[in-house]
């Protein structure tokens, strides 16, 4: 397949061949063989355009002219491996100002495949009109759980700016990534995928600490009335953290299988005793201790999970 982005007045000087085109793209499963059979793809380009839009094709094609490696013809033929060939033919087409030639909607790996792009070459300026324009098309509505296509979502929002989306997907990210956030070798920046691992650590940490926090309440004899009331809510406490796998040593950084929403959710569900342990404490009432109320309050004050918008998001 061959693409001519030159005319009568200005036309080609220098071949791009795409090798290996269309190789798995932020593949989920591990493929057994990434690469590609499909016949190379070549554009005939304009290299003024190419040197005008972006400082990576500018670096390549003014520094073989400098060092004089030229092809016979008087071109400066440049090769790529890898990319999707419609991404690259997009983006070409927005090089050389042929915007009749780019769609007003793309799905969102096409858009993450482009920003990829993007990002690799520097094309930030001449594609920030169609960014915008495919992010606003796209974004309504906003994935709610965790897979590729918010991964996919992350990488577009972390190399194109757009501080409300990235903010609302990483939040998600956060609340519903079941380990290790995963990058599917993707362009996104480390300090993004720390900053989702560090966020995600912190929330799981601090609720098995607020566990241990009541235990240890229970066992000190600093909250409930009674014998009674004390041993059967530590015992419904530590049933409940051996079940979920919460008791210390069980369980550890990165929390594999367990996700921020889903230990709130179970927490929130959490058995408690009934109420005929407690105590008369004075004339007009008994003891309240349950806990459920104490793990409520424990997860109201958590600053771990104040703007992570839990309970509108559904696994
Ligand atoms: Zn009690």
């Amino acid at each position: 397949m061959s693409f001519n982005f030159g005319t009568f007045s200005n036309p080609s000087d220098t071949i791009l061949t795409l090798n290996s085109p269309n190789t798995a793209f932020a593949a989920w499963d591990d493929p057994q063989d990434t690469t590609s059979n499909i016949a190379p793809v070549t554009f005939r380009v304009v290299s003024q355009n190419l040197i005008q839009t972006s400082r990576v094709f500018k670096a390549t094609l003014t520094g073989r002219w400098k060092e004089g490696l030229l092809t016979e013809d008087g071109g400066n033929d440049l090769e790529a491996e890898g990319w999707d060939s419609e991404a690259m033919r997009i983006v070409l087409s927005a090089i050389h100002h042929r915007t009749r030639d780019i769609p007003r909607r793309v799905t969102l790996v096409m858009l993450c495949k482009i920003t990829v792009l993007v990002e690799y070459y520097e094309l930030h300026d001449i594609m920030y009109f169609f960014l915008d324009l495919w992010i606003h098309s796209l974004q309504d509505p906003l994935l709610k759980a965790y897979g590729k296509d918010l991964i996919l979502w992350i990488c577009i929002t972390s190399i194109f700016t757009s501080t409300n989306i990235q903010r609302i997907v990483t939040n998600v990210a956060i609340s519903h990534c079941p380990g290790e956030f995963r990058i599917l070798d993707l362009p996104i920046p480390e300090l993004v995928a720390n900053h989702i691992n560090t966020r995600r650590e912190a929330a799981l940490r601090q609720f098995i600490a607020s566990l241990n926090d009541i235990k240890s309440k229970l066992l000190d004899d600093t909250t409930g009335c009674s014998f009674e009331c004390r041993s059967i809510h530590l015992g419904a406490l530590v049933k409940y953290m051996y079940d979920e796998r919460l008791l210390d040593g069980v369980t550890e950084p990165p929390f594999e299988d367990r996700s921020v929403a889903d230990t709130v959710k179970r927490m929130r569900k959490m058995p408690s005793p009934s109420k005929d342990w407690h105590m008369q404490t004075s004339t007009y009432g008994s003891c309240e201790l349950s806990l459920s109320s104490l793990t409520e309050a424990a997860l109201r004050s958590s600053d771990a999970i104040q703007d992570l918008e839990l309970d509108d998001v559904d696994d």
